[in-house]
């Protein structure tokens, strides 16, 4: 399936290209506190193991603005701060390096700090992204949409703010329009794409816990992304960041956009599966966590109807009769008791 992708104005971040038909990129954000340098550090490093491509951090203060100058050399991912209300925090953070920040123009200080935030900006070429979030909307719009953050009003939001930054010249803009509502969300993003080509920032804001987010942000995420929408991704999890960008990836390659490291295919068992297949499969997706290549591994609990999705894949596994018969492209090469199962196909997919 080939997707036509809404045109949208290219910019960089760093060393990312967003919008005009580059690839989706996944971003997260870190949940340490920004002043703790080294422990900041050791979670971007994860993330980026994990897939991320761009990472978001909180800037609360100046020591956390002064400790971007240590983090961004150390980070192989563009960095992008997020800010809120001081509008000298967003022109330290951009000093420190940062190739993007994330605000609200709304609630900096008015029209003259936005505009020495986006010369700030502009002097470095970095990204400003402009937030819009459903849960913290300014009343004046809330009133004109009958008091409830609908996508009309979030599209109204978003381009008041992003009026305020483009009045100083300023074009390297992404938005993002977030709900906790998904299809609120998903209406809000359809709109955007009809009133600007300004890049989107996809995501389904406090989405819940890994469960729930996953849900969510699935369904939100492959609505927009199918439609040709969105030209980077956050799943937001009540949950740690590696599983944020873990699960952007799922949903890419879900929906056919990109794909990175093993695609996991197993049965959800039934009265005829032979061994722990539940635990095997666990296990397969612990050891091969690391490979990078885009490979299919299937995980099936019986000979009945395993080996043809085993064959099917790049490398797989049927259960038998306390032993399991192993797969490589097609070919069954070979049948390995229960406790040399994982051993061995973790060995054929390292191979390929
Ligand atoms: S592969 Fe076999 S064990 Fe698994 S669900 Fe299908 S029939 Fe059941």
């Amino acid at each position: 399936m080939s997707f036509i992708r809404n045109n949208t104005r290219s910019i960089k971040l760093g060393s990312v290209t967003i919008g005009g038909g580059a690839p989706v990129s996944v971003q997260t954000m870190t949940n340490t506190d920004t002043r703790d340098v080294a422990a900041t550090v050791a979670q971007i490093g994860r993330t980026v193991a994990a897939g991320a491509e761009i990472v978001r951090l909180a800037v609360l203060d100046e020591r956390a603005a002064d400790c971007l100058a240590e983090i961004v050399p150390e980070s192989s991912v563009p960095l992008v701060a997020d800010i809120h209300f001081d509008w000298r925090l967003a022109v330290r953070a951009l000093e420190a390096g940062v190739d993007g920040i994330r605000i609200n123009p709304g609630n900096i200080g008015g029209a003259d700090k936005v505009r020495r935030v986006a010369e700030a900006a502009g002097a470095r070429g970095a990204v400003i992204r402009v937030g819009v979030n459903s849960g913290s909307m300014e009343k004046e719009v809330l009133a004109r949409h009958g008091g409830h953050p609908t996508a009309e009003a979030m599209v109204e939001s978003a381009l008041d703010k992003v009026r305020l930054l483009e009045e100083t010249g300023f074009r390297n803009i992404k938005v993002a329009l977030k709900g906790s509502n998904v299809m609120n969300t998903v209406a809000a993003v359809r709109l955007w794409a009809e009133a600007s080509d300004i890049p989107q920032h996809l995501g389904v804001t406090e989405a819940g816990d890994a469960f729930s987010g996953t849900v969510k942000s699935s369904v939100g995420l492959g609505l927009m992304l199918a439609e040709g929408f969105g030209d980077t991704v956050r799943v937001s999890l009540t949950a740690p960041p590696e599983e944020e960008a873990r699960t952007a990836w799922e949903i890419l390659r879900a929906v056919g956009l990109r794909s990175r490291g093993v695609e996991f295919i197993s049965c959800p068992t039934c009265g005829r599966c032979e061994g722990p297949l539940f635990q095997l499969a666990a296990e397969v997706r612990q050891r091969l966590g690391d490979v990078k290549a885009p490979l299919k591994v299937a995980v099936m609990g019986c000979i009945v109807n395993g080996p043809g999705e085993a064959k099917e894949a790049d490398a797989g596994i049927a259960l038998g009769r306390e032993s399991g018969l192993v797969f490589v492209r097609g070919r069954q090469v070979e049948k390995v008791p229960f406790d040399r199962l994982v051993d061995v196909l973790e060995q054929e997919v390292r191979n390929l």
